[in-house]
């Protein structure tokens, strides 16, 4: 058996659903199971229905007339599409009428485009002769907490699922499974989701519990590429890449994997392929434990923009015992959690998410400390091989002298696959391309 992920635009009409049929018809000697996003940037469009709706208007124009116009160009009927859109349509009259919305509606509001999804692949793969049926998450026992909008998968799921597939892996039952990905329900039978990009994670969740032979996902590029490609348009496929470096990469910023979608595969040591639906002839990405052959020094480069930076330095705290506890005791407190930190003995530089309200923490640091806050910052990460860092710095480093780039700060990560360093938000992506020039042409 394996799993088929396919994103967002790889179904994003009626020409590429049929495209992704035929890919799923030729691997179904392997017994895939398919895990597919809601149809292009219907999980946008719904997000914006819904910021409508809050101001009193209802409009699920848009969403409605791309899956019609799909069904019918596909040739197919679906009254359960149809259903769900008058749902939807109820649902974004209730918020408007209310002029508010938790995050909880929020999730079972953008749910709607994945279980349409669902539908219409099944239809139009049963239309072809290709036994098939949908299943919303929940129907095959996906479920989890009940963080609304960022939900963490129930340990259980490792027995529901195999307990819902196992009579189609053995043969017993042959409908392809064609599963919404991204939602899940929680204990109490509310929908969440797992995050934007989840539907990677619902894949690798699928054939981590399955003891898959590999978990598929298929994008619009040619694997997972050494940067960005819309920042340096030559980004280059990475043929392999490791665990340890795909989660890294996902944390620090690559679009291109749910930042949890390592964790399930991990476990079981399933192999990961990362194809691409526009080109399939090209091989990809495999994601295994352990580099097969020589380690490459430089994996690839990551952003995450729109950060800040906080420096904290303390000469009263020079050489005393407890500055770093006293420091993270005070983001615990305010709930602010830090994502790139460099520390000497009384100095701190960290960063934080832009959007988290500092008013507090400062106040509480700036007791003990200066406190300097500096916005409009990115996190640069160079994922490497730790082991020749020097050598990476050095030729990074000096490329971006060369360039005048100012590197604020520096630090590498414990799991010796990353170096990351802050620049201005707006040398970002000119960093990126120094450094990709450097590493890889
Ligand atoms: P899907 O919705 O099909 O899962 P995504 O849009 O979430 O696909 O991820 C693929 C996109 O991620 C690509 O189109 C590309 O623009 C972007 N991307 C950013 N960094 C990388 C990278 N290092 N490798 C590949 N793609 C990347
Ligand atoms: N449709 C969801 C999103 O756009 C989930 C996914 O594509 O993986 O974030
Ligand atoms: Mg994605």
């Amino acid at each position: 058996m394996i799993v088929m992920k396919f994103g967002g635009s790889s179904v994003a009409n009626a020409e590429r659903i049929k495209h992704v049929a035929s890919i799923i018809k030729a691997y179904q000697d392997k017994r895939p199971a398919v895990v597919l996003s809601a149809m292009g940037d219907t999980t946008d469009h719904l997000l914006e229905a819904a910021d409508k709706a809050v101001l009193g208007e209802v409009d699920v124009a848009g969403v409605a007339k791309l899956h019609e116009d799909t069904a019918a160009e596909l040739g197919i009927k679906i009254e359960t599409i149809e259903a769900l859109l008058t749902e939807l349509k109820q649902l974004l009259t209730g918020i408007s009428m209310l002029k508010e919305i938790s995050k909880r509606s929020r999730d079972y509001l953008v749910s709607f485009g994945e279980r349409m999804s669902v539908r219409m692949m099944a239809a139009y793969l049963e239309s072809q002769g290709i036994p098939a049926r949908f299943y919303d998450a929940w129907d095959i026992g996906i479920v989890s907490d009940s963080n609304y909008m960022s939900a963490e998968l129930l340990d259980e799921v490792w027995e529901n699922i195999p307990a819902h597939l196992n009579d189609y892996k053995n043969g017993t039952d042959n409908h392809i499974p064609i599963v919404t990905g991204f939602i899940a329900k929680d204990v109490k039978g509310n929908i969440t989701t797992l995050g934007r990009g989840g539907s990677d994670l619902t894949a690798t969740m699928i054939g981590a519990a399955m003891r898959a032979e590999e978990v598929q996902t298929w994008k619009d590029v040619d694997g997972i590429l050494t940067t960005d490609p819309r920042v340096v348009k030559e980004a280059k496929p990475v043929p392999e890449v490791t665990y340890e470096e795909a989660q890294e990469l996902a944390m620090f910023g690559a679009q291109v994997l749910h930042p949890r979608s390592m964790l399930p595969v991990r476990k079981t040591g399933t192999p990961v392929r990362v194809k691409n639906s526009y080109n399939i002839t090209s091989p990809g990405s495999i994601i295994v434990e352990k580099h097969s052959g020589k380690v490459p020094p430089v994996c690839a480069i990551t952003t995450v923009k729109h950060i800040t930076l906080i420096d904290i330095v303390s000469s009263r705290m020079l050489g005393a015992a407890g500055f770093l506890a006293h420091i993270f005791n005070n983001f615990l407190k305010w709930n602010i959690s830090i994502d790139v930190i460099a520390t000497s003995e009384v100095s701190v530089s960290l960063t934080v998410n832009t959007k988290a309200d500092l008013t507090g923490l400062i106040s509480d640091l700036e007791q003990a400390s200066q406190v300097s806050v500096r916005k409009d910052k990115a996190i640069v990460t160079i994922i490497c091989d730790a082991a020749h860092s020097s050598a990476i710095l050095a030729s990074g480093f000096d490329a971006l002298a060369e360039e005048g780039i100012n590197v604020q700060m520096i630090s590498q990560g414990a799991s010796k696959v990353n170096i990351s360093m802050i620049v201005n938000d707006d040398e970002a992506d000119k960093t990126v391309q120094i450094l990709h020039n450097a590493y890889f042409s």
